[in-house]
């Protein structure tokens, strides 16, 4: 399956604005650039990161990336698994990703990525359909989840064609070079 095809969201479990606007800013970047089709936030609905990353998509290509801030994470996670879709939380107490990839990368199920913060609900846990590592060593959400898709899409999320883009960057060794479309 193509990037694509695939319905990907990744879900930032309990933003605060004050503490974490940065990061979580960072994983739904992460998530838009590596291949998902919509980033997801829990916790107090914080415009500023929806804001931040329209324009990003308004300059470097929209693909239709969703974002949804403030979101009830309990009622939309029961509903994703209602509806058919899977349900993928990333802790560093799962399963080894390279030990069950191969079962999440051939179904062509929906997938909800789920991320955490200081502390998880246990019932995100038990919710899960797969409880994954990225490594069983404590590092980040960015970390986590920049490896998981690269993992689940073999490499594609790198390779991505942004549609309706402003910039595009001519790669070039020293410097940078970038082409205005619009
Ligand atoms: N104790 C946490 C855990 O369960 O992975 C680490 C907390 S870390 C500050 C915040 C988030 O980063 C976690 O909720 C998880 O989504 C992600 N994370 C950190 N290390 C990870 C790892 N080794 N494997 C998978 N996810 C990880």
């Amino acid at each position: 399956m193509t990037p694509a095809e695939r319905q990907i969201i990744v879900l930032k479990l309990d933003h605060r604005p004050e503490r974490d606007k940065r990061l979580t800013t960072h994983v739904g970047l992460t998530a838009r650039a590596f291949g998902a089709s919509g980033f997801w936030t829990s916790g107090l609905k914080d415009l500023n990161i929806s804001e931040t990353i329209h324009q990003v998509s308004d300059q470097w290509g929209n693909q239709g990336f969703e974002v949804l801030t403030g979101i009830n994470w309990r009622s939309s996670i029961r509903k994703w698994k209602e509806e058919k879709g899977e349900v993928i939380h990333l802790t560093m107490y799962g399963l080894h990703v390279d030990n069950v990839i191969p079962q999440i990368r051939s179904s062509p199920r929906p997938k909800l990525i789920v991320v955490g913060g200081p502390k998880v609900p246990f019932e995100v846990f038990k919710l899960a359909d797969f409880n994954v590592a990225i490594g069983h060593q404590p590092h980040s959400e960015v970390a986590a989840l920049s490896i998981f898709l690269d993992r689940l899409l073999e490499g594609q999320g790198l390779h991505l064609k942004f549609p309706d883009t402003t910039f595009e960057i001519e790669p070039t060794p020293h410097g940078k070079r970038v082409k205005e479309s619009k």
